[in-house]
């Protein structure tokens, strides 16, 4: 679909996926006013496709158009779009275990402007792929490296948004990370670099305690973290469980002090892509510690086999969660 101010949304159609042909002086290339969102549909057993909240991810692609000054594409046109290339698709939808077909919206300005100035054409697009499972050999941990040279989102940034910049930024970190032998950049808060914010692209989560008893703590959302719907839906599930989640700080002291005296027994990572990811080895330059004895824990495999069972309509579906398409 296309944006003119004056116009609004117009000319929407499905076509053939294939090269677009861009001005060299779009505004999206040289501003990155530029937003994406990231959602899975699933093969079900009675054979049809359902996405999985993507009301939510309408939701946050508003809020995002919204800080990065562009014009928001409305929930209804944002579901409709997405459901017509599902349905376009549906053969694509893979049906193997833990397969799902990938849905990547995104809307970036298109008007050939080269001033600072919220642009006045944009394009709204929607593409898919095929994707496999994330662990095919099964669920394994990842390391984690803690970045102290690098942030990721300050207060009053667009931490809160899935604009393109902020991964652009994000890149050289994860760079530092991978040098130093780790799996993924961790980021701590801009102004202390006291407190955990993200890993990479996912939330995290730290489990104090173990069994039914034990309390889930995920770093609360204050405007700098990017507010995950497969995070949102964790807090549901455990509290469901009869868990205590609490959304506060949670520094790196208490992170490595909690593993010291076993009162923190795991941490695990979350987000669409790979819906929960354990964390094993951490390494910071103020000395390293290893989560746990190193293997994914009880909790997160317990929660990630309850999402993955929601997703996949192997469990009925009682907090409509499950939006079904083809
Ligand atoms: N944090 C960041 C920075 C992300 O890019 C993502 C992925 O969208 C997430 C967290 C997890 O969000 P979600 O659970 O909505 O995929």
């Amino acid at each position: 679909a296309r944006y003119r101010t004056g116009e609004g949304w117009y000319d929407a159609r499905l076509t053939a996926y294939g090269p677009l042909q861009v001005d060299p002086a779009t505004a999206a290339l040289h501003y990155a006013q530029s937003i994406f969102e990231g959602l899975k549909a699933y093969a079900q057993p009675d054979g049809s496709v359902a996405t999985f909240r993507p009301e939510a991810n309408a939701a946050r692609f508003v809020r995002g158009a919204q800080r990065l000054a562009m014009p928001p594409v409305p929930d209804e046109a944002f579901l409709a779009a997405v459901d017509a290339l599902v349905e376009a698709d549906r053969d694509w939808v893979p049906t193997g275990a833990d397969q799902t077909l990938y849905l990547r919206p995104y809307q970036l300005a298109s008007e050939p402007f080269l001033g600072v100035r919220p642009a006045q054409e944009y394009l709204f697009l929607v593409i898919a792929s095929p994707a496999g499972p994330y662990f095919p050999r099964g669920v394994q941990p990842v390391s984690v490296y803690l970045s102290e040279d690098y942030i990721r989102a300050a207060p009053g940034g667009t931490g809160e948004v899935k604009c393109a910049g902020n991964y652009a930024a994000s890149l050289l970190a994860q760079e530092q990370a991978i040098a130093a032998g780790c799996d993924q950049v961790v980021w701590l808060d801009a102004l202390e670099k006291r407190y955990v914010e993200e890993m990479g692209g996912m939330n995290l989560f730290f489990v104090l305690g173990s069994g039914a008893g034990a309390e889930l703590v995920t770093p609360e959302l204050t405007g700098t973290l990017l507010p995950g719907i497969t995070r949102d839906s964790l807090i549901t599930l455990a509290r469901e469980r009869g868990h205590r989640v609490t959304e506060r700080r949670f520094s790196v002291d208490e992170w490595r002090a909690g593993v010291a005296d076993g009162s923190v027994t795991e941490t695990f990572a979350c987000g669409t892509a790979a819906v929960i990811t354990p964390v094993g080895e951490v390494k910071a330059r103020t000395g390293g510690f290893t989560v746990g004895d190193g293997t994914p824990g009880p909790i997160a495999m317990g929660l990630r086999e309850a999402l993955l069972d929601i997703q996949h309509g192997r469990v009925p579906d009682t907090r409509g969660w499950l939006h079904r398409v083809a």
